[in-house]
């Protein structure tokens, strides 16, 4: 074979690649597709929507050929259906009767001044809308993700919360604020400010601390009720709690990053005496309240919780506090990740998350079922970058094409 034919084998290989890509160059198809002429428009999305014919727990298989693909181009709102495997663009009006007839993943707006957004609003999809990580990307390079606080991640099906970040640009947040999360129970009796009550009052009201027996009360540590108990041992001090919990949470040692990582555990924890489930955060008139503080430390750090699925199952808490002006930390199944999650869903080495230039950024390490960043509300569409979002099995990438073409010679 001599070198010429080796080179187009090896082009049409490429080609092929590229064609059978969930995740496609669009810019490159699109110089190369009469149908984006410029003439015609210059200022447009191509779109790939991609489906996985397996429905297995609302991921989509990056690495798998069982797929179905289509190509649109939009230049005006729209809203993207899913109809069993077969993904479509219909009318901003447009209603489906019913929810077995069609999904609606998201919307597509296009505004007055001509800009493009994605939507979740009015979306009842019982999937979320997700920013898929490793298909960003401007016309030069790969992207990767700035983690912001309160970005859920997914990796596989695996979701974590970024719970508390600190960098040199994102200063320190007030440690009183309590972020809602989906893990809060209402205090179904509190006493406030009985102040009046000393410790040394010979407690005739019946009112004290299931702990340390101290009947005073303030804002700041409420006496609180927050199980089935009754009779002496009904209440207990928020602060008293916190301590029995912080006794029980043990950080998990990591020999390789001894200095700039930490893992805690929490299993759940119940009232010894009803077994009654404690939740995370605790709800009275409006005030929230966490039972569990982590010691965070000065300079930089970010801290992932992992958000479980069901209410009683334990979830883990990583505090990254890089140490060095730049440093990795590995997500992964395998044994010498940094931070390792057990789940066949997430891939040996999954993502990294990069400490650097004083941000932590989230990159994907082409794994099987992708990482995945929570899209909560709208996302502007900026021209000339290649992005992907996923709902469920349906992956869907996005180009928009909006280049200043040369203006045309007058035909003779
Ligand atoms: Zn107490
Ligand atoms: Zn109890």
């Amino acid at each position: 074979m001599d070198k010429k034919t080796a080179k187009a084998l090896e082009k049409q290989a490429e080609e092929e690649k590229e064609k059978q890509s969930p995740l496609p160059n669009l810019s490159e198809i699109a110089k190369n597709n009469p149908d984006t002429s410029p003439a015609e428009c210059k200022d447009v999305l191509l779109m790939r929507m991609v489906t996985w014919l397996r429905d297995s727990h609302a991921l989509f298989d990056y690495e798998s050929r069982q797929i179905q693909k289509k190509n649109i181009k939009v230049d005006h709102s729209c809203k993207i259906i899913r109809q069993k495997d077969e993904v479509n663009t219909v009318g901003s009006t447009y209603k489906p009767e019913s929810d077995d007839e069609a999904t609606h993943l998201f919307s597509i707006i296009k505004d007055d001044k001509g800009d493009y957004f994605i939507d979740t609003e009015k979306v009842h999809a019982t999937e979320k809308l997700w920013l898929v990580v490793r298909a960003m990307k401007n016309d030069s390079k790969k992207l990767s993700y700035e983690l912001r606080k309160g970005d859920i991640i997914k990796l596989g099906r695996i979701q974590f919360r970024v719970k508390d970040l600190q960098t040199p640009t994102i200063p320190k947040n007030d440690p009183k604020v309590v972020e809602p999360n989906e893990d809060i129970a209402d205090v179904r009796a509190a006493l406030y400010e009985n102040e009046d009550a000393n410790e040394d009052d010979d407690n005739s009201s019946g009112i004290q601390c299931r702990f340390c027996w101290g009947s005073l009360c303030t804002a700041e540590n409420p006496l609180i009720n927050i199980c089935n108990c009754t009779g002496t041992v009904r209440y207990i001090h928020l602060q008293c709690l916190k301590r029995w919990v912080k006794s029980k949470v043990k950080p998990i040692q990591n020999e390789k990053m001894r200095e700039c990582l930490e893992s805690f555990i929490w299993k759940t924890f119940e009232c010894e005496v009803c077994k009654i489930r404690y939740s995370s955060t605790l709800r009275h008139n409006d005030k929230f309240f966490n039972i569990f503080d982590l010691d965070v430390p000065d300079g930089s750090f970010c801290i992932l919780e992992s958000i479980s699925m069901q209410k009683n199952s334990s979830k883990m808490i990583y505090v990254m506090k890089p140490n060095a002006p730049s440093m990795n930390f590995n997500v992964g199944r395998g044994g010498d990740s940094d931070i390792r999650i057990s789940d066949i869903s997430v891939s040996r080495l999954h993502a990294k998350i990069k400490f650097e230039d004083g941000k932590f950024m989230l990159e994907d390490n082409t794994s099987k079922f992708g990482t995945l960043v929570q899209i909560k509300d709208k996302i502007a569409i900026t021209k000339n970058h290649t992005s992907a979002v996923q709902s469920g099995r349906t992956v869907v990438t996005y180009h928009r094409w909006a280049k200043d073409f040369p203006p045309r010679l007058p035909e003779k």
